[in-house]
């Protein structure tokens, strides 16, 4: 005991889990911080505390904002668009195992067609058939006719 009624160890642990933050700014700077901190209302210890959780806050949203935009571009990026033969409307094939896959099948004369826009096939045709919104193929193939050439 010290004699104003704190130990020593309590005074340590106290210390250790609120350290003292001091630091040197100018004159000018002080005086701007001080207003500020009268014009807030809050106490000094209080505006700090705020203004961290406003730094982490911000620091937060840069994160997810450059993750989302990094995000989009290595999705336009590794997008690759295949058309269908009927409506001419583009396909967007995502991820490079998918567009390798679906790319050679197409080099190998594979047709390519949304579901819904197909006309019949002729033997010995393969086709990719893609439902509206999926990158996902179904792939078909009419057997050529037994006999004919
Ligand atoms: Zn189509």
């Amino acid at each position: 005991m010290r004699g104003d009624g704190i130990s020593r160890g309590a005074k340590k642990r106290y210390d250790s889990k609120r350290p003292v933050v001091a630091v040197r700014i100018s004159r000018e700077q002080n005086e701007k911080l001080e207003k500020l901190i009268r014009d807030s209302g809050l106490s000094k210890s209080r505006f700090i505390r705020r203004a961290l959780q406003l730094e982490l806050e911000k620091k937060d949203r840069m994160y997810r904002k450059g993750y989302q935009e990094g995000l989009a571009k290595a999705k336009d990026k590794y997008t690759t668009h295949l058309y269908c033969r009927e409506c001419g409307k583009p396909i967007p094939i995502q991820g490079v195992i998918a567009e390798s896959v679906v790319c050679d099948l197409v080099d190998q004369s594979a047709r390519v067609y949304h579901e819904d826009c197909q006309p019949p096939m002729v033997p010995g045709e393969t086709r990719l058939l893609f439902e509206k919104d999926s990158d996902r193929p179904v792939i078909r193939t009419m057997p050529r006719v037994q006999g004919g050439r």
